[in-house]
């Protein structure tokens, strides 16, 4: 579904010092699967999250998305595709000037599409989080995990094949962080989109994730499979990351 080919990212003062954020990677996600990145902070995980919907152009290599290059296309053509890619984060990244019906409309409006469109997508895309009742109260008066779920539905208004998660439970605490996941893991069963999923909680990848890929210094350092059944209890060092999940 997303294929990194070769794909290197520098940042001002690295590319002087020829540490680069992400450097040569190469990383293939299968359509319909849960896949997670893991890896020590500064790794470069974010950075090659952002790559993938070519938030970020990379330096080198090539990003290529249901079978199409990226790297080529323009910036139009690049708004219009990353329309097929939702997003969500750590700390939500909700519009606090607006509700939880306006933070979910936001890509729809820009995606041009008329008001009882919207207005009818809004209300299905909150009924799946099962925020319904919240619809007109605005961020600041919601829990976390409220916060996560409005963000997961305006990531969802656009009908995305691929939801990239940057560390999304990890301001959330633990009982919080398993009803996200089930959301997470409704979003995949149901709807069929592909999660891509940058955490450091050995928790979330044991539950969540088919397969995994590690990161240290800039680079993929390994990346294999996992049986849902295996379960992880704390944060080891990066080498033992494979004998934590295994
Ligand atoms: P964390 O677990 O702390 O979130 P990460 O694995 O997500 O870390 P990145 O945020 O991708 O790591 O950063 C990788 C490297 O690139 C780091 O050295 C970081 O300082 C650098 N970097 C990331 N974004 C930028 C930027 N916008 N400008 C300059 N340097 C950056
Ligand atoms: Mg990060």
């Amino acid at each position: 579904m997303i294929s990194l080919q070769e794909v290197s990212k520098s940042y001002g003062q690295q590319r002087n010092d020829r540490l680069a954020a992400v450097q040569e990677v190469t990383l293939s996600v299968e359509e319909g699967t849960i896949h997670g990145i893991i890896g020590p902070s500064g790794a470069g995980k974010s950075t090659l999250l952002r790559l993938m919907n070519m938030l970020e152009a990379p330096d080198a290599g090539r990003v290529i998305v249901a079978g199409q290059d990226w790297t080529v296309l323009s910036e139009g053509e690049l708004r219009r595709a990353r329309r097929s890619i939702g997003m969500i984060f750590q700390q939500f990244n909700l519009l606090q000037n607006r509700t939880v019906s306006g933070n979910v409309s936001v890509s729809l409006e820009l995606a041009g599409l008329p008001r009882k469109e919207r207005a009818e997508r809004v209300r299905e895309c909150l009924r799946f989080v099962g925020l319904s009742d919240k619809a007109e109260e605005y961020p600041a008066t919601l829990s976390g995990g409220q916060k996560q779920r409005v963000a997961i539905a305006r990531a969802l208004a656009n009908h995305p094949k691929v939801l990239l998660c940057d560390e999304p439970t990890s301001s959330l605490d633990p009982n919080t962080t398993n009803d996200i996941l089930g959301v997470l893991r409704h979003v995949n069963e149901t709807l069929g989109v592909t999660i891509i999923i940058v955490t450091h909680e050995m928790d979330v990848v044991a539950q969540l994730c088919q397969r995994v890929s590690v990161m240290e210094d800039g680079r993929l350092t390994d990346s294999f499979a996992l049986q849902p059944q295996n379960r992880a209890s704390a944060i080891l060092s990066p080498k033992s990351y494979r004998e934590q999940l295994l």
